[in-house]
């Protein structure tokens, strides 16, 4: 199948409220101008770089996340045009992201990763930590970042029940940090679930997938 069939397959089976993210990393431009042009808007890079030279390249109504583990001497080639970043684990980070919005007058939206899997590769913060920075006073002080929600991947494994109960964590990790947002309102987002894994990630509360392989393809590294 096509990369448009292929979209338009997986967009059929999203619930409404499920926002689809086309991870397009390693992908050519050619390729993610075929799912633009089947309607999608929204893709998901890994690297800094990549996604900055695509945004130069391609029309300026994508809106670009990054997904990806960021460094902090990066974020300025992203903070002019990003969308959303997955994968805050760090308060520093969150400063650096704050001053390069300002620096561009803007606001960008970003999401707490959240550690959820089992293996020690995978980043992000320990649920508590999360609940720290949100009711720190010097995360208060940060206004040119929106916490929109949390996200996380599960543990590369078969296990189902594991995967299940991964998810499970994440969606009760937002629903805490939730009740203490003072921003409660833009805080909406549960983004969990990739090609292998979505069906069970929405069962379980996502409300934004990030599906690659499923729509382009293979990816050779
Ligand atoms: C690559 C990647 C995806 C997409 O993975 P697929 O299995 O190809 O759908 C999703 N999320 C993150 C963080 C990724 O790095």
């Amino acid at each position: 199948m096509s990369v448009s069939d292929n979209l338009l397959h997986i967009k059929s089976t999203l619930p409404e409220h499920v926002t689809l993210v086309a991870v397009s990393k390693t992908k050519p431009v050619s390729d993610i101008m075929e799912a633009y042009n089947a309607g999608q808007r929204i893709f998901g890079e890994n690297k800094i770089q990549d996604m900055a030279d695509k945004y130069e390249a391609m029309p300026k109504d994508i809106q670009w996340h990054m997904i990806g583990h960021v460094q902090r001497n990066k974020v300025k080639y992203m903070a002019p045009f990003v969308a959303l970043i997955h994968g805050v684990d760090n308060f520093k980070l969150l400063e650096e992201i704050n001053k390069q919005a300002l620096k561009h007058d803007r606001v960008i939206n970003c999401l707490l990763q959240i550690k959820i899997a089992s293996e020690d590769s995978k980043f992000g913060l320990a649920p508590q930590d999360a609940i720290d920075i949100i009711q720190s006073e010097a995360f208060l002080a940060l206004k040119n970042v929106n916490i929109t929600g949390v996200m996380g991947m599960a543990t590369f494994t078969d296990d189902e029940t594991q995967i299940e109960s991964e998810f499970k964590l994440l969606k009760s990790t937002f629903d805490d940090l939730k009740t203490i947002n003072p921003n409660n309102s833009a805080f909406t987002t549960i983004s969990m679930g990739m090609s292998g894994d979505y069906k069970l990630a929405i069962q379980c509360g996502s409300t934004m997938v990030r599906v690659g392989s499923s729509i382009f393809g293979l990816r050779n590294y």
